[in-house]
Order: C-alpha cells, then structure tokens, then sequence
C-alpha cells in the first residue's frame, strides 16, 4: 500500500473529489487506481470562512513499488507502514502460572485482552461491580446524593474512562501503532468505524458500556477470568520478589507476574503500596475548575459561516496560557456538547469531570480549566500529592453546602472577585447542583492569580470565552495521579520489586484513555515475556 499524506479538500467537497486528488497527484489514471481507504480525516479551521479537510489515505495501485520509487522525494508519499498486530510470544502449552491485572480500566481491559489473546489466561481483580450495576450506582449518586465509595465514576468495570467523552486521542509516541490495535479490538466490540479514520476519535458514554461488556465476553471466552468486587488489599513480596495478592475479604492468589493499573483515584491502594516499600515519587499534576459555555458559542467562535457542519461536529478547543507568575493554565479533557459530572470516590468531597455522550448534542461545552502544580507545591513526601487533592476536594465539599453540590461562580464574577446573585444564560449541567459562591477560596492563591489572568487570554483567542455567564464549577483535582510507582524501561517492571508491572495512569505512565491502553499492551507483552522466559 501507498501512503498519501496532506491531501487537502474544501469542506463541502464532492464524492468523486479524493480519487481525483489521488489521481492528479500521482499522474495516474483511474484504471491504475485499484482501490483507497481514508486512513485519517482531520480539518483545518484556521480560516474560518475557507475550513479545508485533510486527508491521510492509503492507496493500492497496479504497480505500487515503481510509483513508490518514482514519488521516493516527494513529501507526501510514502510507504504504508505495517498496521497489523504481532503478538510477541505464545503461552506455553502447560502455563504453570496465570498472570494477574490489578484494575480493569482501559489499561487493565488491554493488558487483559492482549494477555489472553496469546494464551495466558489472566485472572482480571477489579474492585467496583460489573458495568451494569455501576451505571446505576454512578446515575444514582449523581440523582440521589448517594454514594458507593466502591462503585462509582472512578472504580468500575471500564475504568475512569467509562463515563467519559470517551476521546480516543494521545499524544504519545506510537511507533508500534499500539493504538490501532486499540482502535481495532474497539470497533470488533461495536465501536462506529469512524474512530478508525477520524483525526479526533470519541466514543461517548453509552456506547462504552456495552463495548466494555464485549471485551470482558472475549477475555473469558479465551479463558482468562474476570472477578469484580475485588479490592486489592496487599501485595505479597518475598526477597524483592512479588508473589501474590490478598483480596479485601481475606482471599490470596499467588502469582510472579502482577500488572498494576489501579487509575490515579486508589489512594488507599497507594497507601499500601508505599507501606509495602516499594517504590513510588510524588509528581506533578494540575489543579482547577469546569468551565461551561454555550456549545453554540463555541462553534460560532471556531468555525464562523460553517458552525454546526456535520462533518465538522460540536467544537472543541485546546487552550493554554503561560502566566506572569510562572504558572501554566490549559484546556483539559474538553467535552463538546456534554456535561459537567460530579467524580468523587470518596465521601464527603466534590470533585468536577466531564463527560458526553456519541452525539455530543448537549447545550454546553465543558472543559477543565487548570493549572500546572508540582512537588514543590505540596512538600511532605511521596504521598503528600494525595492529602493536596483530599484537602481541596473537602474544601469544595463545604463550599458547595455539604451535601455534594458543587460551588459555582460565574466568570464574570470570578474575574471581579465578587458572589454572583444569581446565574446567567449558561445553565449548569453538573449533577447533584451546585451553589452560587466566590471560587477565589477553593484553590490556592496562585492557581487564582493564573485563571484569571488565563480566562482573558483565551478570550482572545476564543472569542466570548470570557462571557460574564460562562460558569466554572469546581474542584478539579483529579487531572492525573499524584504519585509514580516507577518502573524499569527496558522490563516493565518497578525497579524495586519483580514481578509487578506498575502500569496506566495511576503508575504515572498515561493521561488518558488511549494511552493507557497502549500501555496495557506494552505491559501485556513484558509479563508474557518474562512469563515465558521463566519456563525455560
Ligand atoms: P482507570 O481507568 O482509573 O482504571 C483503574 C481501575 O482499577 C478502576 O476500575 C478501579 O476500580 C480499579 N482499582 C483501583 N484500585 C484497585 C484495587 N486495590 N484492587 C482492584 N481494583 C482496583 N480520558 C480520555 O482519554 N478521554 C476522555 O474523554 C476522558 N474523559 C474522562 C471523563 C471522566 C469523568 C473521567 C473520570 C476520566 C476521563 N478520562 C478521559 C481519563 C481516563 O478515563 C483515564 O485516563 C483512564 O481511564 C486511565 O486508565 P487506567 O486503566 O490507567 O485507570
């Protein structure tokens, strides 16, 4: 195959408009041309009135090694690299032991997946219920206030990524195309197939739910096994060695081979982790509020004459803006067309997300608007992230009427520095509901000096960003984990304690849905392995 990169076309084009630019650019005609695919489909909307697509495509010609030779200067021709998965090993035929994933978010569902494809059998521990039963708790806090500090937006089947936006992008390096493989295994479990071309893929809530369902069906139908409402409460280590796990209920499993991929919200499993000795820093991470506009605001704003295009979808935006006291605010996990949902794990505290649905047909826009922090902000130790975010979420708590409302303010009275009376146009989605107060107390001063030195500034950029009744909505801590349970580069492995495989975003080795499963697979790949190194 043929790699054509950059293809640019005016955003209403007609059907026949790719084969002709396929045609023109390699001066072939069309009986040369065998077939095409849209690897990539991605907009350029810096010009709003001129919005062009650009495509990535891969091409099949009746002679692809002359053209490749012909065109081997030319910037937008290449050869198409290898998309398909190699798994890297085979379990023997007598597996004397089973590999064990702590956490079954999209790390764990990865690692899972690849582990049981290749013949491992894996045992799955993960401490919320099935996604079923954990819609319900999540809808029901979200309804009624009430509270399952095991089941819920954070700890599930699927991971914090279930009740998302469900945006399959990342930003790390790939140069296995680990993320089509991701993207692949998503689609066989009922994701729409555009994920596979569009440049910014999402899946949305709903559909999330039933493809979690599928995979764990694959897992278990290849012999690996499943077990919710299994907490991890400790890791057994013998001479550096890790050998086994005791469940909340008394329970222990043996196993050398242990992925952890417990997400950045299993503060008490971090606990023990750092009681057990094994090794762990405190890290950076961000720190801030929702902010909620009118997603019509939105696409007017980016995309001028072409808003509300189908092509084009509900806008999003990505923002940031480097403070006069040395700060950092961005634009984090944007939900076009969604809602603003209330993510805490842990009683008595509020915590801010966003999530949408496929069609991101909600009134408003929501993204996290947050600050840069590090360890230098929260001194103490590799634990003292943790008691930061608890502090700030306990805080909001109150804030918000202690009953988990979350505080509001709008923005125009936050860059005034005053309560607000009463609400704008922009009508709040956050579930419970929040309460009306003066935000400048939920975060440290310095965060408060950089938003609001940040808001006016992507105003210029996004016009009306700024608008009196934009409303934030807070806390937002839950940005990444606190903490790195560091691990070897070449081994996967802790650097302390063999065996376990610190993995995902709660080890410090993702931000996100798809990286985090890229880095199941890796994860994956290292244990079977070693696994089988072992039994020679
Ligand atoms: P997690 O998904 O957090 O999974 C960890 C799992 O481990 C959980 O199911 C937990 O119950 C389990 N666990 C924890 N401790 C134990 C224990 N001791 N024993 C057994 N099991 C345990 N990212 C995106 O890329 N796009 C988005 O649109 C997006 N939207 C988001 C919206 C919301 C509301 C939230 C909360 C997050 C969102 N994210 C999004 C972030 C994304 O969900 C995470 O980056 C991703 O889920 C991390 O994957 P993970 O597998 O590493 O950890």
């Amino acid at each position: 195959m043929i790699r054509l990169s950059n293809i640019q076309l005016p955003l209403d084009h007609d059907a026949n408009a790719i084969e002709q630019a396929i045609l023109s650019l390699l001066a072939i005609s069309a009986e040369q041309l065998v077939h095409f695919n849209v690897f990539r489909r991605g907009y350029d909307a810096r010009k709003k009135t001129n919005i062009v697509l650009i495509y990535t495509l891969d091409i099949e010609t009746t002679d692809n090694a002359s053209l490749l030779a012909q065109f081997s200067e030319h910037p937008q021709v290449k050869a198409s690299p290898d998309l398909d998965y190699h798994p890297v090993a085979q379990a023997p035929e007598t597996l004397t032991e089973r590999p064990i994933v702590i956490g079954f978010g999209p790390c764990g569902l990865l690692a899972a997946l690849v582990l049981a494809q290749m013949g491992y059998k894996p045992i799955v521990l993960e401490r919320g219920k099935e996604v079923r039963e954990r819609t319900k708790d999540t809808f029901g806090f979200w309804r009624k206030k009430v509270l399952n500090t095991e089941s819920n937006v954070q700890f599930g089947e699927g991971g914090a990524g279930t009740f998302s936006d469900g945006k399959l992008y990342s930003q790390v390096k790939d140069p296995k195309q680990y993320s089509r493989k991701v993207l692949n295994e998503f689609v066989t479990a009922g994701a729409p197939d555009e994920i596979l071309y569009v440049s910014k893929p999402h899946i949305g809530t709903f559909k999330l739910v039933a493809m979690v369902e599928k995979m764990r069906a694959e897992i278990i139908a290849l012999g690996g096994e499943i077990r919710f409402g299994c907490r991890v409460d400790d890791l057994h280590i013998e001479e550096g060695q890790v050998t086994g796990v005791t469940l909340a209920d008394g329970e222990q499993l043996h196993s050398k081979h242990i992925a952890i991929a417990i997400g950045h919200s299993a503060r008490d499993t971090f606990e023990m982790i750092h009681n057990k000795g094994i090794h762990i820093e405190a890290k950076p991470f961000s720190v801030g509020f929702r902010i909620e506009h009118e997603q019509s605001a939105i696409d007017k704003a980016r995309f001028g004459p072409n808003a509300g295009n189908e092509i084009l979808g509900a806008a999003d935006y990505k923002l940031v803006h480097h403070c006069k006291n040395g700060r950092s605010v961005y634009s984090f996990c944007m939900c076009p067309g969604g809602t603003v949902v209330a993510a805490t794990s842990e009683e008595h505290r509020v915590v801010t997300n966003g999530m949408s649905q496929y069609s991101r047909n909600e009134r408003n826009a929501n993204s996290a608007i947050v600050v840069g922090i590090d360890p230098s902000d929260y001194p103490g130790g590799p634990l003292a992230g943790i008691e930061f975010q608890r502090e700030l979420e306990s805080r909001a708590y109150l804030m918000g009427g202690s009953n988990y409302d979350a505080p509001a303010q709008t923005v125009g009275a936050f860059l005034r520095n005053e309560t607000p009376e009463q609400l704008g146009k922009v009508e709040p989605s956050f579930k419970p509901g929040i309460k009306l107060t003066n935000l400048a107390d939920a975060l440290p001063d310095f965060c408060i000096e950089a938003i609001r030195e940040a808001i006016p500034a992507f105003n210029r950029k996004i016009k009306g960003f700024a608008f009196d009744d934009a409303l934030l909505t807070g806390v937002e801590t839950r940005t990444s984990a606190p903490i790195n349970i560091t691990r070897d580069r070449d081994s996967y492995e802790s650097i302390n304690t063999k065996g376990l495989y610190p993995a995902g975003e709660g080890a410090g080795y993702a931000g996100g849905i798809m990286s985090a499963a890229i880095d199941g697979i890796k994860i994956a790949e290292a244990m079977a392995l070693s696994i089988n190194q072992k039994a020679n």
